[in-house]
């Protein structure tokens, strides 16, 4: 089976290496399926999951937006956090949201509602990932 090399990295370094036959990734414009031999291609994510099909498994990590750049024989996933599903502390993301949340429905004027917001789907997304539901 043919495969092409994925790499996921973030400002904290390297989080995902691995030799995989699909990705499949969320653009900000839809899905897309990433097959060995790609053209090249660069495109912004969005904070989603991506999917990487190894032969009898998917490996699944949660990205916080960032870029696809796309090799023929190599993907590169820059992003500013990204987390394998099983490092995901479930426990942490359920505060996050909590948090992000209640600033989102304060009524005070010094709230940052962007960044509440951005937070709130980073959190949402981790537990998408961890919880299977992608
Ligand atoms: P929090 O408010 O919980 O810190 P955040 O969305 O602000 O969440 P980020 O700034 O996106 O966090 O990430 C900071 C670092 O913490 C990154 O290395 C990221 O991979 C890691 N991280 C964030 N949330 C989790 C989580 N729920 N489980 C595992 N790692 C996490």
């Amino acid at each position: 089976m043919k495969t092409t090399v994925v790499n996921i990295v973030t400002p904290d370094g390297p989080v995902y290496d691995s030799e995989v036959s699909m990705v499949i990734v969320k653009t900000v414009t839809g899905e897309m399926g990433i097959l060995p031999g790609h053209i090249p291609t660069v495109a912004p994510l969005a904070v989603s999951a991506v999917r990487l099909k190894k032969d009898n498994s998917m490996d699944v990590v949660a990205v916080s937006g960032g870029f696809v750049e796309i090799r023929p024989d190599k993907v590169t996933i820059l992003t500013p956090s990204a987390e394998v599903a099983d490092q995901i502390d479930i426990a942490r993301a359920k505060e996050a949201v909590k948090r992000a949340e209640s600033r989102l429905q304060s009524k005070q004027d010094d709230i940052d509602f962007k960044r509440a917001e951005l937070s709130l789907k980073r959190a949402m997304n981790r537990i998408n990932v961890k919880e299977g539901n992608i």
